[in-house]
């Protein structure tokens, strides 16, 4: 048996409510009916959505007549039927209904939901695409790096650096051309490290564009940008303790004394630059129970982290002398020390022979020395040790205390430095 529905829509009395009813009935707007029967009387209850917003209403028919509706929107009142519940007989009308409780689904909610299905599916494909980015930045600096290699082994022409020095007042000032034929001025020497660390192609002028690497500079400019990397560090430390008062390296270096030996290293030959005797008196006095230590420097010296050294400009031509010490950076040490502090040291007397052993016996030969203590100070000329050949690279060490052997042992020789 099958139930159709053939309501009249006049059942709608008010032409607006109608004409309302109409066009939800036409976008599909009834979500769901719900169709009991009872005897003859057939209870509707139905969901019409109109812009998301849910509306639920319910009728009573018998005989295809509306016997009762019930909708609480504003539209419906005593006189006329809502266009809810105009859209929903309109649709009954449609339905063929052979057994009850009957239900029926709107494929509108169907239709939304592949349409979710598909935006998600979109969704998911950029999210790919966009993950897929990774492996393209990838292939894009692989290939760049290729062809840079490439590009480098192709094109031989090393470049130079050209330093240029002057005096800031008694600072060190070191500014550089780039080019062989044609020099230019290099405006910003943070950048020009940054476009070696990244290989990247920059064009100074007509005669001068190329790729910046490393493989593409002379050994001397190498020098000089070993120079540049550690001023670059130094200044960056520099930033983060005083950032009011530093800001990042431009056109020039200043050359302070954390700089010293690198400057003179990767300049000695470009500005012949010089050595010069060490002319550095240390004189050693006993007062009360307090041993006074004064140096003094015949001309004024600029201590580095490991030699001293004298500059100036002569003749409007830079000049540098480096005071050579020793590699460890011991005299250096002693001398910063010392000279901060009005040339002089204070030593308990408790305390002097740990001084002269640990501070001042590893620098004496740098100093002429003073001393007028008359002290018994121990001056370890007594221990010797003496190195035998052994099988091998093994020596043997014999330690001598006066004449009495104290302690032997075999070392690999390859573990010591050479002393002349
Ligand atoms: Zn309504």
């Amino acid at each position: 048996m099958k139930l159709k529905f053939n309501i009249n829509s006049n059942v709608v009395k008010s032409k607006n409510n109608l004409e309302i009813a109409r066009k939800y009935h036409h976008y599909d707007n009834v979500e769901s009916i719900h169709v009991t029967a009872n005897e003859d009387v057939y209870h509707i209850d139905a969901v019409v959505s109109v812009f998301n917003h849910p509306q639920k209403c319910s009728l009573d028919i018998k005989d295809n007549q509306v016997i009762s509706y019930e909708c609480s929107c504003p539209f419906n009142d005593q006189d006329s039927m809502c266009g809810h519940l105009g859209a929903v007989i309109l649709k009954l009308n449609e339905l063929e209904i052979n057994e009850f409780p009957f239900d029926y689904q709107s494929d509108k909610l169907q239709k939304i939901k592949e349409i979710e299905k598909e935006n998600k599916r979109q969704r998911r494909k950029a999210q790919l695409r966009q993950m897929a980015s990774m492996s393209t930045k990838l292939i894009d600096f692989n290939k760049s790096q290729y062809q840079t290699d490439l590009y480098l082994s192709i094109n031989q022409e090393k470049y130079d650096l050209t330093p240029n020095v002057y005096l800031n007042r008694d600072e060190i000032v070191l500014e550089y051309k780039i080019g062989n034929e044609k020099k230019y001025v290099l405006k910003n020497i943070t950048d020009f490290i940054e476009r070696i660390q990244n290989q990247e192609n920059y064009k100074y002028g007509k005669a001068l564009e190329f790729v910046h690497s490393e493989k593409s500079f002379t050994d001397d400019a190498l020098k000089q940008i070993d120079l540049m990397k550690k001023a670059l560090i130094i200044r960056h430390h520099d930033m983060e303790e005083y950032p009011y008062y530093y800001e990042p390296i431009k056109r020039s270096i200043t050359i302070d004394s954390r700089l010293f030996d690198e400057f003179y290293d990767a300049n000695k030959e470009i500005f012949s630059l010089g050595e010069m005797e060490c002319n550095l008196r240390l004189y050693i006095q006993k007062e009360d129970e307090y041993y006074i230590v004064r140096v003094t420097v015949v001309d004024p010296i600029y201590i580095g982290d490991k030699h001293g050294y004298c500059y100036g400009m002569n003749n409007g031509e830079f000049y540098m002398n480096r005071m050579t010490f020793d590699e460890e950076g011991n005299v250096c040490r002693f001398l910063s020390s010392i000279l901060d502090n009005e040339g002089k040291l204070i030593i308990l007397e408790e305390q002097y022979q740990d001084f002269y052993k640990y501070v001042l016996l590893p620098i004496l030969s740098y100093f002429e020395v003073f001393d007028e203590t008359q002290n018994d100070i121990p001056t370890y000329d007594e221990i010797k040790i003496y190195g035998d050949n052994f099988i091998r690279n093994l020596m043997k060490l014999s330690v001598y205390l006066e004449k009495r052997c104290i302690e032997f042992r075999y070392e690999k020789i390859c573990r010591y430095k050479r002393h002349n």
